[in-house]
């Protein structure tokens, strides 16, 4: 069972992890050539595109300190203060999701 990862520019299939940046479109989480992703940056889709990559290094120091301010909310705040902890769980999502959908079918 192999799935393919398909780049939302060119649609060339992504083999690599090295090659790959996925970014958040509207909601939806795309995948990327590096290059492709660069280029869509620069177009009209930017308006849309997030200009922060979801994977590499910059998506798991964005995720990591999500996670650290989510527990800091919870431990710092009571009952319905509580709620501003969920702002941080969506990057996380967003990261795990990622990396389940695509990263992880992509060979090193
Ligand atoms: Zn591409």
């Amino acid at each position: 069972m192999t799935r393919k990862v398909y780049c939302e520019k060119c649609s060339g299939e992504i083999k690599y992890r090295d090659d790959l940046t996925t970014a958040r479109l509207i909601l939806e989480v795309v995948p990327y050539h590096n290059e492709c992703y660069a280029q869509d940056l620069k177009s009209a889709k930017t308006v849309f595109l997030e200009n922060q990559p979801i994977n590499g290094t910059s998506g798991n120091f964005v995720a990591a300190s999500s996670l650290f301010f989510m527990i800091l909310t919870l431990l710092l705040f009571d009952g319905s203060q509580r709620f501003i902890s969920i702002l941080f769980l969506i990057p996380l999502l967003y990261r795990i999701y990622s990396y389940v959908v695509y990263e992880r079918v992509l060979l090193e």
